[in-house]
């Protein structure tokens, strides 16, 4: 490459995540205002950590409702509607399993069956009421807690990407601990590493070749426990109130925002492979590349990236 088109990386920590923003020219001061961006939004919709817009609402729940701005209305509300889908494995007030498990934080344990049981009876979407005239959110029962960590970060990384525009950049990436969006791309396309499930830290499955897209993973492999040889990640069955138990170690999706790469990772996390890739052929701006247990890769469909498996102990189909 000339030294026109170098890369430029600047790192930082937030949303307790390692944030990495390319860019290919020397601008300290860009990278500064990205970050500072996505503080800002971190500091409206954190739960781990008061205050917030979002731990306001959670605060009063069984109370009244809490008027919020614009931004963080919006997100609730297509983070309730992606909760009401048919059989959803999404769902926005699952908070307070989220809290008692602390999958990924410190202080981590199993529940006893009958806290789990009553836990869920205060996790319904439809108990989340939204007010557009007042941009308001009440939780009607006691208890209840939006949680957005399976969609704040898909919301954030394309707002990050709608700044970099705006700002007049045509090549950037911007990746959120697993969430990356990108601008343009260099030539060739950009060159993005899956990870092996339960590898090491540079270890990769293989490559995905993109222009113009994000690419979100999720997986059971990043944030987990261990318990008496049984293993506890973070995605958590709705229905259940335990980690969603599937054939799946991780899926990537491929799609042109980032949001709702994050939704679908959900979605499809509660589908697994055969029913995720029925679901997505109704949805063909959407593609997904499962990871299996059995170490299989499947690709939904290759309309929008390519595909390299590096990683010979997997088989690749679909
Ligand atoms: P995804 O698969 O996209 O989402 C999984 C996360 O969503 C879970 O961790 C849980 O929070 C939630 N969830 C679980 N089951 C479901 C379900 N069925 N439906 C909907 N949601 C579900 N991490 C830290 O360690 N420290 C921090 O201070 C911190 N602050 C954060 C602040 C913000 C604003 C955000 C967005 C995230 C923050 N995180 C922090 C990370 C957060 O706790 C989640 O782990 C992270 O968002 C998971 O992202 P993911 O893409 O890996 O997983
Ligand atoms: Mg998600
Ligand atoms: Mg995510």
């Amino acid at each position: 490459m000339s030294d026109d088109h170098r890369v430029y990386s600047y790192t930082a920590t937030l949303m307790g995540s390692p944030i990495l923003l390319k860019l290919f020219s020397n601008n300290e001061a860009l990278a500064s205002r990205v970050f500072r961006l996505i503080k800002q939004y971190e500091d409206l919709l954190t739960v781990n950590r008061a205050p917030s817009q979002v731990m306001d609402i959670n605060h009063a729940a069984g109370k009244h409702p809490v008027s919020v701005s614009r931004p963080v209305y919006e997100l609730i509300r297509v983070a309730k509607a992606a909760s009401l889908l048919e059989n959803s494995a999404f769902n926005l007030a699952i908070g307070p399993l989220v809290k008692r498990w602390k999958i990924g934080f410190q202080g981590d344990s199993v529940p006893p069956a009958d806290e789990i049981a009553a836990l869920l009876a205060i996790t319904d979407p439809v108990d989340v009421m939204l007010d557009d005239a007042a941009n308001s959110v009440f939780l009607t029962q006691p208890g209840m807690e939006i949680d957005l960590g399976a969609i704040a970060k898909g919301y954030i990384a394309d707002r990050v990407r709608d700044y970099l525009r705006k700002e007049g950049e045509t090549l950037a990436l911007i990746n959120l601990g697993g969430n990356i969006q990108t601008l343009g791309a260099p030539e060739g396309g950009w060159s993005l590493g899956i990870k092996t499930p339960f590898g090491g830290a540079d270890e990769l499955i293989g490559t995905l070749n993109v222009e113009n897209k994000s690419v979100v993973t999720s997986g059971t492999y990043e944030r987990f426990f261990e318990r008496d040889g049984k293993r506890y990640h973070h995605i958590l069955n709705p229905r259940t109130g335990y980690p969603l138990d599937n054939e799946l170690d991780s899926v990537t999706i491929i799609s042109t925002n980032s949001i709702d790469g994050d939704i679908w990772t959900t979605l499809i996390y509660g589908m697994g492979v055969e029913k995720g890739c029925a679901a997505l052929r109704a949805r063909p701006d959407i593609e997904a590349v499962f990871v299996t247990k059995s170490k299989e890769v499947v690709v939904s469909s290759m309309q929008h990236f390519r595909f390299t498996l590096l990683d010979n102990r997997y088989r690749l189909t679909g």
